[in-house]
């Protein structure tokens, strides 16, 4: 049984599951235990140009609308596999065709259509900061003929499956900016020169296996072409691409959503204590079904804000609100499934305590709940800014 009450890009659901169907519990859980990365996975993704899909045809992509990209996500989560490993291939390269000179596009943009090269690490988040983006203390100063980068990142995430990294620095002092969201730049780090050149990896051994690291920059020096767009102006590039961001993470949940229901309802129907199916009571019951409703509604919301999205149309409160609600259906999803597993979710075998540890990042990250909600305070509200 599929729960999906309005299929849209059949073909592309197929070939996605078809795809998925070889990387099944085991293979996630062998990765998990050895926190390694799915690089049979990945590898499929790519060679299938899955990960190429939001790329135009003209620099090597399928050139595929936003709606198809999610519902690519969406389908591997459904299917009980993690697009966390490679999502970042998708969308970081948004800055790149937006932002980016002809020179990088033509260098780089087919190359990551293909999978050739993994842009696959975006530097933002810094131990000091946080949440604050414009806080950040990387710097970038100018040299003769590039620059030169000191700072530090946190949670940047595949930076040791990465060739290129996404880095936001500040190029100009907090102090000389009118706002504080000025004065920061994008550059393209590429990792297969700089590591042990000025940048040194450390992973971080975390709840889930998301092969995530601490970055440390040290008298980095970058090439004048690795800037991406004009200086200064990075913050706003980074805010471009964050719709997108939300709508593509928020189908993931969608996904793991599917997921909890179909494995918890398979098992609520099997299950027999009491001479009866665990399922008949609607103590199991109920939960199961209010998150069914609660995921088809956030699904909603994900295809209003990649409608908005494809017809180039402000999105911005949509895309938030389908991040949010799909993150809190998966979230409950999750917690049914849990439930009606009864002792063995705590199994490993039955992958529900991995899918639920790994649905829970996605209030934290790549934005926390109460930054989104902030955002619909005071944008879509008027409320004043709280921060
Ligand atoms: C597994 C993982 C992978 C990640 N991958 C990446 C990556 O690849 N690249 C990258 O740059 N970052 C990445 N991150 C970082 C992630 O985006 C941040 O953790 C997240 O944005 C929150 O920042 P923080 O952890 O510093 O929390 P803090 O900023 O310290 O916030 C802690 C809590 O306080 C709340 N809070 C803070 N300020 C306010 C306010 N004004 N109003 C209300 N609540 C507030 C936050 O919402 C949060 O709940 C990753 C994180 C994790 C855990």
């Amino acid at each position: 049984m599929m729960i999906d009450v309005d299929r849209d890009h059949e073909e592309i659901r197929d070939a996605v599951m078809r795809l998925c169907a070889p990387f099944d519990d085991a293979y996630w859980q062998r990765l998990d235990r050895e926190m390694a990365y799915p690089d049979a996975f990945v590898a499929a993704l790519s060679e299938a140009g899955f990960l190429g899909a939001l790329i135009p045809e003209e620099h090597g992509g399928s050139g595929l609308s936003l709606r198809a990209a999610t519902v690519i996500l969406e389908t591997i989560h459904a299917a009980g596999c993690n697009a966390a490993a490679c999502h970042a291939q998708m969308y970081i390269m948004g800055t790149i065709l937006r932002h980016g000179s002809a020179a990088q596009k033509v260098n780089y943009l087919p190359k990551i259509a293909t999978g050739a090269l993994r842009l696959q690490a975006f530097g933002v988040t810094e131990p000091t900061s946080g949440t604050d983006t414009a806080a950040l203390r990387t710097r970038a100063e100018r040299t003769a003929d590039g620059w030169l980068v000191n700072g530090q990142k946190v949670w940047t995430s595949r930076a040791k499956q990465s060739d290129l990294m996404l880095l936001l620095a500040r190029t100009t002092p907090i102090e000389r900016v009118q706002r504080r969201t000025d004065g920061l730049s994008t550059f393209l780090v590429d990792l297969r020169e700089a590591v042990g050149r000025g940048v040194e990896i450390r992973p971080i051994e975390a709840m889930i296996n998301h092969n995530t690291n601490e970055v440390f920059i040290a008298d980095l020096h970058l090439p004048e072409d690795a800037l991406v767009g004009e200086e200064g102006r990075g913050f706003r590039y980074i805010l471009d691409g964050m719709n997108a961001e939300r709508i593509l993470i928020a189908s993931e949940c969608i996904g793991d959503a599917r997921w909890f229901l179909e494995r918890a309802s398979a098992y609520a129907r099997e299950r027999r204590v009491f001479g009866r199916p665990i399922g008949q009571n609607q103590g199991i019951q109920f939960p199961l079904a209010r998150a069914l409703a609660e995921t088809e509604a956030a699904e909603l919301m994900v295809r209003k804000a990649a409608a908005l999205f494809d017809a180039g149309e402000p999105c911005g409160p949509e895309a938030n609100m389908a991040k949010h609600l799909a993150s809190e259906a998966s979230w409950h999803a999750g917690e049914a499934a849990m439930q009606t597993h009864g002792g063995y979710a705590f199994a490993t075998d039955y992958a529900i305590e991995r899918k639920w540890r790994e649905t829970r990042l996605y209030q934290i990250a790549p934005v926390s709940t109460n930054l989104i909600l902030a955002f619909l305070a005071h944008r879509v509200l008027g409320l004043p800014k709280s921060y």
